[in-house]
C-alpha cells in the first residue's frame, strides 16, 4: 500500500482502555471519529476506532509526509523540533542515575536518539514508518519496526522515552505492561529512580514516573 485513506477503515467499538467499561459520553467529533469520555473512570479516547488489527497500518506508510492524518513534513521542522528534544532532555536527566541503554518508542527521524547518543547514552528506537525506518537503518541506527506488543529485546532499559506516542497506543495496558517489563530490573530494586517519561500533546511538560507508579 504505497497510499493510505484512512476513511475506508472499518472502526470498531471499544471498552474504556483504562477501566475496560462501556459506557461512554460523547464529546464531539472530528472529522469521522467521534470523542468520549468513560462514565466509569473519566478516560476521554476515540470511539469507536480503527481496529487493533490495522491501527499499525495508519503508522507505517509515509506518516511522517502525507499531511492530511499524519505529519505534512516532519522533517522540514527538525531544528525546533531538535531544541524541544534538547529541553526535554535537560528535564529528564536528573531523573536518571545511570547511562545505560535507552529506548525511544516512535522514534521518528531519531533526533531524540542523537542527543541520547550526544550525551552517552546507548539509544536504540522503534519507528513503524517504513521510510524513517529505512533511513536510520541506512545511517546505523538500531532500530526495530515492530510494534511495541512484538517488539523482542534481550536488553533491559534504564530509560524508555515516548514522545507523542501515547495516544496512539491501542492496548494501553498491555503496552505500559511491556514497557515495565523492559525497564531494567536491577535498577528498580536497588532504587525507585526507574525512569518511564510520558509526554502527549496535550502537556506542556515532560512527566517522569517511578515505575512502580
Ligand atoms: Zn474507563
Amino acid at each position: 500500500m504505497s497510499e493510505l485513506d484512512i476513511s475506508k477503515f472499518q472502526l470498531q467499538t471499544y471498552p474504556c482502555p483504562i477501566c475496560g467499561g462501556r459506557r461512554n459520553k460523547n464529546l464531539y467529533s472530528i472529522q469521522v471519529f467521534n470523542i468520549v469520555k468513560c462514565k466509569t473512570c473519566g478516560m476521554t479516547f476515540v470511539n469507536p476506532r480503527i481496529s487493533n488489527e490495522k491501527i499499525f497500518d495508519v503508522y507505517r506508510h509515509k506518516y511522517f509526509c502525507r499531511n492530511q492524518d499524519g505529519y505534512n513534513d516532519y522533517e522540514s521542522t527538525a531544528s525546533l523540533r531538535i531544541q524541544t528534544f534538547e529541553k526535554w532532555y535537560i528535564d529528564i536527566e536528573p531523573y536518571c542515575i545511570r547511562k545505560g541503554f535507552a529506548l525511544d518508542i516512535g522514534c521518528a527521524a531519531g533526533y531524540f536518539i542523537d542527543i541520547l547518543q550526544d550525551n552517552l547514552w546507548k539509544a536504540e528506537g522503534i519507528e513503524l514508518d517504513h521510510q524513517m525506518y529505512g533511513l536510520l537503518i541506512k545511517k546505523g541506527y538500531s532500530i526495530s519496526n515492530d510494534p511495541l506488543e512484538y517488539f523482542n529485546s534481550s536488553r533491559q532499559y534504564d530509560l524508555i522515552t515516548m514522545f507523542d506516542v501515547i495516544e496512539h497506543l491501542p492496548r494501553l495496558q498491555k503496552d505500559f505492561a511491556k514497557i515495565s517489563s523492559l525497564l531494567s530490573s536491577r535498577v528498580f530494586w536497588r532504587c525507585p529512580h526507574q525512569i518511564l517519561i510520558v509526554c502527549n500533546t496535550n502537556c506542556s511538560e515532560v512527566a517522569g514516573f517511578n515505575s512502580s507508579q
